[in-house]
């Protein structure tokens, strides 16, 4: 969101003044630290762990569940590609299911993607909107998979009474620049299990083994990397983290008046939404009758000046955009490609998920934004309906 200013300036120039950037120079009680004891109070889970990335996060997530060669991870069609490429950094596949009207996990195709070899889920709150956890839950625990929630558009959102991030066995959040809150490039996991935090805790820091806390740790050190956080971009997130519950009040209250107003219209319907007091509200989405329609609204708005596009046409979040999985192509070298890893890969085909391709083509999403003023909300809404009246007039 970019929303951003003084505050974080001042807490950078206070740390780099300190001399202190690294976390784990001088002890307990550093930014990072504080970062995620207040992250982890947000989430309300037992742990955070800071990361680099929601990419990163998402990897520790796998790697602290234990996931691995010959694994199947099931992702939705329809999220950035770092979620399908999350499995591959350790090792497994992924398995790629369809959405359903919802624009996140049909519950019902993730059932029917489940085989002896799938060992987690990564449902994806997609545009701040909660996934069906219930279901997805219940699936998850009748077949003995694990449950990795991507949050990393949905921070601050919820499902029922639980934060996204806490209803699985484990959250992965981003803090890039297009998200909710941001510090530039950054991410967090969450979660309760310990020994999923320790495994994660280990993969993420290869120098584990000789920091303080690596007495207090249970479980034997293995080989790690590198996703540590540093103090700079920590004091960044804290800050973020106090704007969060005001920018998510903000994107909800203009996203009430622009549902309201817009109900009775009849050339689409709004998209449904799994916990419509949860979603993060980022993002208006509206579901067209035909591709055709969904393309001739968007041209009408966009020609008044209103932002807007097609899901289908946000590349990178589309499976059949993704080429590096369509092409089976897993790692930087062949004996180390977890497609050859285990004895029967996944089949991948551009039109593998027809109801995704079908549903996003007819959605149509109009981002919120907190900073708006009433009168340029109701300008947005007037042009919405000139044109929604346009298209139900024509068909
Ligand atoms: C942004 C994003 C990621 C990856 O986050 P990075 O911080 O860019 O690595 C993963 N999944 C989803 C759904 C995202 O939107």
């Amino acid at each position: 969101m970019y929303l951003i200013g003084k505050e974080e300036v001042d807490a950078v120039r206070k740390v780099i003044e300190s001399g202190q950037l690294f976390r784990y120079r001088g002890g307990e009680g550093g930014e990072t630290d504080g970062f995620e004891e207040e992250f982890a109070a947000k989430i309300r889970t037992e742990h955070t762990l800071a990361v680099t990335s929601g990419t990163a996060a998402l990897i520790c997530g796998l790697a602290g569940m234990g996931i691995g060669p010959g694994d199947e991870v099931i992702v939705p069609a329809y999220t950035f590609m770092a979620t399908a490429l999350a499995p591959l950094a350790v090792g497994a596949v992924p398995v790629i299911a369809e959405i359903d009207e919802s624009l996140t996990l049909d519950p019902a195709n993730l059932e029917r993607k489940i085989t002896p070899r799938t060992k987690a889920v990564i449902p994806v709150h997609m545009l701040g909107l909660p996934c069906d956890m219930e279901t997805i839950g219940r699936i998850a625990r009748d077949h003995g998979i694990r449950v990795l929630e991507d949050c990393c558009q949905a921070v601050g959102g919820s499902y029922g009474s639980k934060r996204l991030g806490s209803l699985g066995d484990a959250g992965a959040f981003s803090f890039n620049q297009f998200k909710i809150i941001t510090c530039g490039e950054g991410g967090a996991l969450t979660t309760n299990n310990n020994v999923l935090y320790e495994r994660a805790m280990i993969y993420h820091d290869g120098g584990c083994v000789f920091r303080k806390h690596a007495e207090e740790m249970g479980i034997p050190f293995y080989a790690g990397s590198n996703f540590r956080m540093n103090e700079i971009l920590s004091t960044i997130l804290r800050v973020q983290l106090k704007r969060l519950d005001g920018i998510i009040e903000g994107l909800r209250r203009e996203k009430r008046v622009m549902m309201e107003e817009l109900c009775d219209e009849v050339a689409f319907s709004p998209n449904p939404i799994n916990d419509p007091e949860g979603e993060c509200a980022t993002t208006l989405s509206l579901l067209l009758e035909s591709r055709d329609d969904s393309r001739a609204f968007i041209d009408l708005i966009t020609k008044k000046g209103i932002g807007a596009s097609s899901p289908i046409d946000s590349g990178r979040h589309v499976y059949r955009n993704w080429e590096p999985i369509l092409h089976k192509r897993g790692a930087h070298h062949p004996e180390y490609d977890p497609y050859r890893l285990t004895d029967s890969p996944p089949e991948y085909s551009p039109d593998m998920c027809p109801r995704t391709l079908s549903i996003l083509e007819r959605t149509v999403c109009i981002p919120t934004n907190p900073t708006r003023t009433a009168e340029q909300t109701q300008t947005i809404i007037q042009g919405i309906k000139q044109a929604a009246q346009q298209i139900a007039g024509k068909t």
